[in-house]
């Protein structure tokens, strides 16, 4: 049935979502996506959605909850992969009154272990294709040709401009306080799984595949 990954920003999380997806044909349930989807239809949530982040305020729980609810129920015959929800113990609740008025339930919980110093030292090395949108890192992912995409080609590889020591470090300290206390409370339902996050990108596929 549903997993989740639970991670810091850049622990790998993200690619390991795309392999998921594209192995075993998960529904990818990005929260993140999903705000940037409501405002691009220039809904009146999602105009009020643009306001509050334009003020620098990630979306409310209740909004988001209110746009996951509706996800969930347009895919619930798929197996879906949460990435990025939940953050805290009222999503988590949340989550598993929704999944159970849908006849769903959470399979598997996989917590991507490393520590901030490491989490750090990624996100410096971590490049962008200025043509395709293709990330690499410098140190566990490179591209094949030093500075070539592998994708198309390019020559234009950049580091993503958020990616700023400062920002990374507050967007990390609000996961260890807010979201690292769900991995008891999946620990404690016996579906948690910890991923050592600090391996290659190959074997942290493999610890999550020996699980499924
Ligand atoms: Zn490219």
């Amino acid at each position: 049935m549903h997993l989740v990954f639970l991670g810091p920003p850049a622990c790998g999380k993200g690619t390991q979502s795309a392999i998921l997806v594209q192995k075993y044909d998960y529904y990818h349930l990005s929260t993140g996506d999903l705000l940037r989807q409501e405002i691009a239809t220039g809904s009146e949530l999602g105009q009020a959605l643009k306001q509050t982040i334009e003020q620098g305020v990630l979306g409310s729980s209740e909004i988001v909850n209110q746009l996951l609810k509706k996800d969930i129920e347009n895919h619930r015959q798929m197996s879906i992969l949460f990435d990025g929800y939940p953050r805290k113990m009222d999503q988590a609740i949340f989550l598993d009154s929704v999944l159970k008025e849908n006849k769903g339930a959470l399979k598997r919980v996989f917590y991507f272990d490393i520590n901030a110093d490491e989490l750090l030292q990624r996100v410096l090395n971590r490049v962008t294709c200025n043509a395709c949108g293709a990330v690499y890192n410098l140190q566990t992912n490179p591209p094949k040709e030093d500075g070539v995409c592998d994708n198309c080609g390019g020559r234009d590889l950049v580091r993503r401009g958020d990616d700023t020591e400062e920002v990374l470090k507050s967007r990390i300290q609000s996961f260890y306080e807010e979201t690292a206390p769900l991995k008891d409370f999946y620990q404690e339902r016996g579906i948690l799984t910890v991923v050592n996050a600090r391996a290659s990108l190959d074997e942290v596929t493999k610890q999550i595949i020996n699980v499924l």
